[in-house]
């Protein structure tokens, strides 16, 4: 190839070396015997492949958005081919009434099929190969097409490629144990077979067998800077469960524990206990009890002879956690402090002396926290509250507060997909609490449409006879937003007509109050005074209301599912039934129709974040973005996570038995991440 051709290769399809393009993989194959009829194509169809003759070309469209259609004609009909860009070299080359045979996508244009850049090849120079039907199609460019490096060329030149090439240079990286138990092809005869398979098994044998691979090499790199750090960083050892765990546990303790925040004090019990800093990440849903396991963990560290703090990621969730555990602790001599951006002055400085001089066991706040001024005598647990809401840099400063790295313990209530868990914080430990404190009713989930609005009124109003308290929330997805505004103002005037003082009393909160107002209004709804708040999604985290029984939300079809769930988490938290009402317009589309099925069919987390990650893609969840770990060529780790999971699991198995890698079976693994050092970052994970 030319060194014109060869610079496109590396600039359009980022191929630079051989090896790069035996792993610029086929996206798809395509049957090159079988051909369609034109009057028998339909959308559903996707790709296809049809044969026939131009029996006409014209230029269309204005001056800045010109474009070429071509009709092409078989014996059943015709159908337009059209290119937006290169239309003027694809006008040059195209010729009239000689057959050609045609791939490509249907397309619908005002109600016309029709093919929009396909692939042209004349049929005179088509090879069909009869052995090998099965073609593969790799993704090309405009530029690259333009060059001739069609999809077809390309492939060409990996079929060259590999008719010369020696396989057994492609040497193995799966221990021969793990290729046999999930009967996965050896590596060589997967890189040919997923370029020239025989068959669509050969194809997807191949697939397996390499996306396999991928994520096991994911899996292998993960575990061991896992393993790296925890041989390397040593931590506090908790060696004693003491006077304060056991006068809270045996005396203070409200209600008795669930089996999973039994099942979770535990493994943090192991892990603190081992003398490697325990990074643990603890999942559970709304409600399910994280500040038990929170305050239980700091009194444990407190018996190790360390100080502990809780970091919040709001003002009013820092404070409420500071109550609350104050409140627990009050017959006990542990002295507890909140540390906030409000808090200044005396007060403020009385706190941080305390840190300092050691005379602080716990200190509750928010970021604050993390302020270069707050200096411990010697922390050594440190609990993230609603962890996705801090970065990981925030979340490291953590680390630095002491000279022995502190336990860190992130909670988070938005539960992270398995799959997630086990590739973008694939080396933090993860604990889940799935289980709910006894006598929790599950919340009743309803949709409902403007029409139905008077009703929902009306049921609002049952509800507040009953002494119950409701939520109505608007959407602001961004605080510049000027309608977001006017739909709250509107909405908030429609409920106070549908409730009018003095009878009821309403309390509105959002961001543009001045922080006292909403303070204040929300304390109105906390302590009962109002019936109703009116919001925006300023009370997603944290606001503790167990009276509220209700939660409208407002324009359902804007909010994504882990934050419906989240605002529906806001009721639910007493005794009583609880309801969850979701507003959208008369008409919704399919996917906010999806999403809506979802919520009314269940309350559990995990099953919406799960359904979250398949209707939006991993790419879109927090935190993953930077991360780069899902970079991954062929597995996808929503559609592939059953083999994702396998693929965790042997990984961890085999560097439990043989952490270097010596053995003689992990030979070809050992010098294949060997000759890879270079190219990997991985140490940067999480
Ligand atoms: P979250 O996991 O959302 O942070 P919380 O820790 O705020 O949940 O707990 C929710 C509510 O459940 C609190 O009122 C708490 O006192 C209560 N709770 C927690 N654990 C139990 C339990 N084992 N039995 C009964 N109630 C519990
Ligand atoms: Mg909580």
């Amino acid at each position: 190839m030319g060194p014109q051709k060869g610079e496109l290769l590396r600039k359009e399809a980022g191929i630079f070396t051989f090896r790069d393009l035996l792993e610029y993989f086929p996206f798809r194959y395509v049957d090159r015997t079988r051909i369609t009829k034109i009057t028998s194509l339909h959308m559903q169809l996707d790709y296809v492949q049809v044969k026939g003759r131009i029996v006409h070309m014209e230029v269309m469209g204005d001056k800045r958005a010109k474009r070429l259609v071509a009709r092409l004609q078989d014996d059943t009909g015709t159908i337009d081919l059209v290119w937006f860009q290169g239309w003027q070299w694809m006008q040059k080359s195209l010729r009239e009434n000689v057959q050609y045979l045609v791939f490509g996508k249907i397309a619908a244009f005002n109600g016309n099929l029709q093919m929009s850049h396909p692939e042209m090849e004349l049929l005179s120079e088509a090879t069909i190969d009869g052995k090998r039907h099965l073609e593969a199609v790799y993704s090309t460019t405009e530029k690259l097409k333009q060059r001739g490096l069609t999809a077809k060329a390309i492939g060409k030149l990996t079929q060259n490629l590999l008719e010369q090439m020696n396989m057994n240079e492609i040497q193995e990286n799966i221990p021969a144990p793990v290729l046999q138990q999930y009967r996965l092809m050896p590596r060589s005869m997967a890189y040919f077979k997923i370029h020239m398979p025989a068959s669509e098994e050969e194809a997807k044998q191949a697939q397996r067998r390499l996306k396999f691979e991928e994520l096991f090499l994911v899996q292998i790199k993960i575990c061991r800077v896992k393993m790296r750090r925890q041989a390397q960083s040593h931590g506090f050892v908790f060696g004693k469960v003491g006077e304060f765990f056991n006068d809270f546990y045996n005396n203070h303790l409200p209600f008795p524990l669930t089996g999973a925040q039994k099942r979770v004090l535990k493994e943090i019990r192991q892990d603190t206990a081992t003398g490697k800093q325990m990074n643990r990440l603890l999942q559970g849903d709304v409600g399910s009890g994280k500040t038990m396991v929170a305050l239980l963990t700091m009194l444990l560290a407190n018996d190790n002879g360390v100080q502990a703090c809780l970091m919040a990621p709001t003002e009013i969730l820092a404070q409420q956690h500071f109550k609350s555990i104050a409140a627990q602790l009050e017959n006990m001599p542990v002295n507890i402090a909140l540390l906030t951006g409000n808090i200044k002055g005396k007060q403020r400085k009385q706190v941080l002396a305390a840190a300092a001089d050691g005379s602080l066991h716990i200190l509750v706040g928010t970021h604050a926290l993390l302020e270069k001024e707050v200096v411990f005598k010697n922390l050594g647990m440190s609990i993230v509250d609603e962890q996705h809401r801090f970065g990981v840099a925030q979340r490291a400063r953590l680390w630095e507060k002491n000279t022995t790295p502190p336990h860190v313990l992130v909670m988070t209530a938005t539960p992270i997909p398995r799959t997630l868990a086990m590739t973008v914080y694939g080396d933090l430990d993860v604990s889940v609490i799935d289980e709910m404190p006894p006598g929790r009713k599950p919340i009743t989930t309803v949709h409902r449409t403007e029409y139905q609005r008077p009703q929902v009124m009306d049921f609002i109003r049952e509800e507040i006879k009953k002494g119950r308290q409701a939520y109505i929330v608007y959407p602001l997805i961004d605080e510049s937003e000027k309608m977001d505004y006017e739909n709250l103002m509107k909405g908030y005037e429609e409920v106070k007509a549908f409730f009018p003082e003095p009878k009821y009393n309403i309390s509105m909160v959002h961001g543009r109050q001045p922080t006292e107002m909403r303070e204040n209004n929300m304390h109105r709804f906390v302590i009962g005074e109002s019936q109703i708040m009116v919001a925006t999604t300023v009370i997603e985290v944290g606001v503790n209301v167990p009276n509220a029984s209700v939660m409208v939300i407002e324009s359902t079809e804007r909010f994504g599912l882990s934050q419906l769930h989240q605002l529906r988490g806001r009721v639910g938290r007493g005794a009583d039934q609880s309801y969850c009402v979701l507003m959208t317009g008369n008409k919704i589309g399919n996917e906010s129709r999806e999403r809506i099925k979802v919520m009314v069919q269940t309350n559990n987390g995990f099953i919406i974040s799960e359904k979250d990650m398949e209707l939006r893609g991993p790419g879109d969840l927090e935190g993953t973005r930077q991360s780069g770990i899902l970079d991954l060529r062929l597995a996808d780790i929503v559609q592939d996570k059953a083999m994702l999971a396998a693929a965790r699991e042997c990984a961890e198995k085999i560097l439990e038995e043989d952490p270097d890698l010596l053995a003689p079976e992990n030979k070809g693994l050992f010098d294949f991440l060997a000759s890879q050092k270079t190219k990997s970052q991985w140490s940067k994970i999480s």
